[in-house]
């Protein structure tokens, strides 16, 4: 199910083995919450070379429905994507406010925006929904507490997250077998950033029998000091025989810090989110292309980048598209940075693979952060600054919008 190949220092790269084929770890995942990749079609992902994405199952029942996926042939099949699909249960969306009437140990009263209708999420009822629509790894349904709450959430958070993990191992071993499907179902730990609390979630989470163990309720407004030392707490008590999920970080510093602590797998929305805002990524930091000092700017977006965008077009053709809303704009914009992220990924495990790891770590940052611009670093959530669809995943370090 999950091999690790080769090790440098704690970073380590392996392979996935999922229904759908073979994902080289570490790996990051675009966000397709609603079945796609915003503005980029199922073939071009591939083109790229992405083995997995992932996609959000509580958004799709709600619209279109499990049963309206069912009939199209699966959630591989409607999206034409062929190669691994995670699916988040969506936790975090029905215990947001914009969803939740009323939580409780039984599961969450949510209402339907669209049709007002309200209705019972629960475990069992996640797993149903990941396993109907047919993705390669569900996520289990975890209670996603707020940063810096009091102590009583927390643990109210930890204490609901382990029943319901429990619960979702017990129903989707039923339903596996029901469906004869060999979908992989990741545990989801929590305890915010308390050593005491993310300590005793890992150990009870890995002892459940979980395909892998994701990290959850991170990135959610935590310092960067106060991340890398629960990821670290965490891996103190991780098994090194299954997949690492650390989940919602995108940042590329971030990240490349993360797999040098033993992280395998990452998704956020963050290349997305913020190619549709104009700040497109580069080894020398974000460039943030609707500055009017690029409207002249032959150059591509960056010097030796591979993709399809930086070979054909210059900055001030991307910069003049996204200025003037042209659809082009975003989807360019989009292609270079999910591009560049799958890139980095490749370089992180080749790095892996000659045991040099650490080294490409510090050369990595020093070059990132030597960029004219630095936009990077603000260690607070800006959701205020987001537009409403764009709210669906807990975190991006996206810039102020002015
Ligand atoms: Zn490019």
């Amino acid at each position: 199910m999950f091999e690790v190949k080769h090790e440098s220092g704690k970073a380590r790269s392996g392979i996935l083995y999922t229904a759908h084929g073979k994902v080289k770890t570490p790996f990051f995942m675009p966000v397709a919450t609603k079945a796609s990749v915003k503005s980029v079609e199922s073939e071009k992902l591939a083109e790229i070379g992405y083995e997995a994405l992932i996609s959000n199952s509580f958004i799709l029942s709600m619209n279109p429905s499990v049963k309206t996926i069912q009939d199209l042939g699966g959630l591989h099949k409607f999206m034409n994507f062929k190669k691994t699909i995670f699916t988040d249960s969506g936790g975090f969306q029905v215990l947001s406010k914009e969803f939740l009437v009323k939580k409780s140990d039984e599961g969450a009263i949510f209402k339907n925006p669209k049709t007002g209708i309200k209705d019972l999420f629960t475990p069992e009822k996640s797993m149903e929904v990941q396993i109907g629509i047919g993705s390669d790894v569900a996520m289990t349904l975890d209670d996603v507490p707020h940063y810096n709450q009091n102590g009583k959430d927390y643990v109210d958070s930890i204490r609901r997250t382990h029943a319901w993990a429990k619960r979702c191992l017990e129903e989707h071993k039923k339903l596996k077998e029901e469906h004869k499907s060999k979908q992989l179902l990741f545990g989801i730990t929590q305890g915010g950033i308390t050593k005491e609390y993310r300590t005793f979630s890992t150990n009870k989470i890995t002892k459940m029998d979980f395909d892998g163990v994701a990290l959850g309720g991170m990135v959610v407004g935590e310092t960067r000091k106060e991340l890398m030392n629960a990821i670290h707490t965490s891996l103190n008590d991780l098994p090194e025989t299954k997949v690492r999920y650390l989940m919602g970080l995108g940042s590329p510093p971030d990240i490349i810090r993360a797999i040098g602590a033993g992280i395998d797998c990452f998704d956020s929305t963050y290349p997305t989110a913020n190619a549709r805002h104009g700040s497109l990524i580069t080894d020398q930091g974000r460039i943030k292309i609707l500055n009017k000092k690029y409207a002249e700017d032959e150059n591509p977006i960056m010097e030796g980048c591979k993709c399809e965008v930086c070979k054909n077009y210059s900055r001030a053709y991307v910069h003049y598209q996204l200025k003037t809303h042209e659809l082009l704009g975003y989807r360019l914009a989009t292609i270079h940075n999910i591009y560049y992220m799958n890139n980095l990924m490749e370089r992180a495990r080749k790095a892996i693979k000659e045991n040099r790891y650490e080294e490409f770590e510090k050369e990595y940052l020093e070059e990132y952060f030597s960029g004219s611009e630095k936009p990077e670093f603000s260690n607070n959530i800006q959701t205020k600054y987001l537009k409403k669809e764009e709210k669906e995943r807990p975190i991006y370090y996206l810039e102020h919008k002015k």
